[in-house]
């Protein structure tokens, strides 16, 4: 199935996990995958690390498991700027054949270690090129803050509409933790006439290692409130994971009584962080009222 109709029924709720790092075996990732299916999610998604074969790899096996041996429905990251056509090419037909019928496609971030290849130069580009070679429903990243690379929320905007218009028919947010920014991001989107559903990204964070990575890595707003949460209880794990529960909690309940389309955890491949979450908002993503 093809992710964008999972929308036309219910509050779609859906896991991100990641290939373990080399230090850690294959396994590690399907006793994850064990224990959130329990939830019965309508999807799991399976990140791509940008760096060879071997993550590929990693990808497509995970992303092929969860659909032919746990029976949930998976979606495969791609980023593009690092491969030629050639290689998605191949990659499209690995794919087929798993049965995967889902791709997040994506640009990846810019490494200055590695020569970009010419074929692909924003995700846009992949997209057209999956659409016009394969029958799988295609994922877009949206960044509600504004992708740190555009010069201002309105460019990326009208760039996020190019990426819908290549084939994109459903999106997913980067992390934020002020919902305020997804809410202004949705109207503007449907301004611009952008009108497939957007799946909110929520990562609950449960380290200060884990908030450090982020300001880097995705230049997001840290909220005060949340600031102050996490200064107070930094050294005690237990509390700073508690609280970092609640927190994404309290931002679910939220979007989701503001009719949000999805919520897509961040599960850092925590199932026991998956489970708190989920036992809190259960009721809601059933709620049909
Ligand atoms: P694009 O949509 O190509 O946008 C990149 C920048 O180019 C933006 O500033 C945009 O405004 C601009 N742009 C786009 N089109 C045009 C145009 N036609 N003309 C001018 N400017 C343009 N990274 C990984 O390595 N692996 C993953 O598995 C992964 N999963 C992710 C999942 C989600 C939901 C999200 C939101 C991000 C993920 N990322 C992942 C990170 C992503 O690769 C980076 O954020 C990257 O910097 C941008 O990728 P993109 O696909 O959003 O790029």
């Amino acid at each position: 199935m093809k992710t964008a109709d999972l929308f036309k029924k219910k509050t779609v709720f859906s896991f991100e996990v990641f290939p373990p790092k080399k230090t850690s075996s294959i396994d590690t990732i399907y006793s994850t995958v064990e224990q959130l299916k329990e939830l019965k999610p309508d999807f799991i998604s399976v990140t791509y690390g940008a760096g060879g074969s071997e993550n590929n790899k990693k990808t497509l096996d995970i992303a092929s498991n969860i659909k032919n041996h746990y029976g949930i429905e998976s979606v495969a990251h791609l980023t593009c700027i690092y491969l030629t056509k050639q290689d998605v090419l191949k990659m499209l037909g690995e794919f087929n054949a798993a049965g995967i019928k889902n791709i997040m496609a994506l640009r990846g971030d810019i490494n200055p270690d590695y020569t970009p290849k010419d074929d692909f130069k924003y995700a846009s580009d992949l997209v057209s090129f999956i659409k016009e070679n394969g029958d799988f429903g295609v994922l877009g990243g949206c960044y509600p803050e504004g992708h740190f690379e555009s010069a201002s929320i309105v460019d990326d905007i009208h760039n996020l509409k190019k990426k819908v218009d290549a084939g994109v028919s459903h999106l997913v947010t980067q992390l934020f933790f002020d919902n305020a920014h997804f809410y202004r991001f949705r109207e503007r989107a449907a301004i611009a006439g952008i009108n497939v559903p957007i799946e909110a990204g929520i990562m609950p964070v449960t380290n200060k290692k884990q908030i450090e990575r982020m300001v880097t890595l995705c230049k997001v707003e840290l909220p005060h409130k949340f600031l102050t949460m996490m200064n107070r209880y930094e050294n005690s794990p237990e509390a700073m994971r508690d609280a970092g529960i609640a927190y994404a909690i309290d931002q679910i309940v939220d979007l989701i009584t503001q009719g949000v389309d999805g919520i897509h955890l961040y599960t850092m491949n925590n199932p026991y962080i998956a489970h708190r979450i989920h036992e809190a908002v259960r009721s809601l993503i059933e709620y049909k009222g």
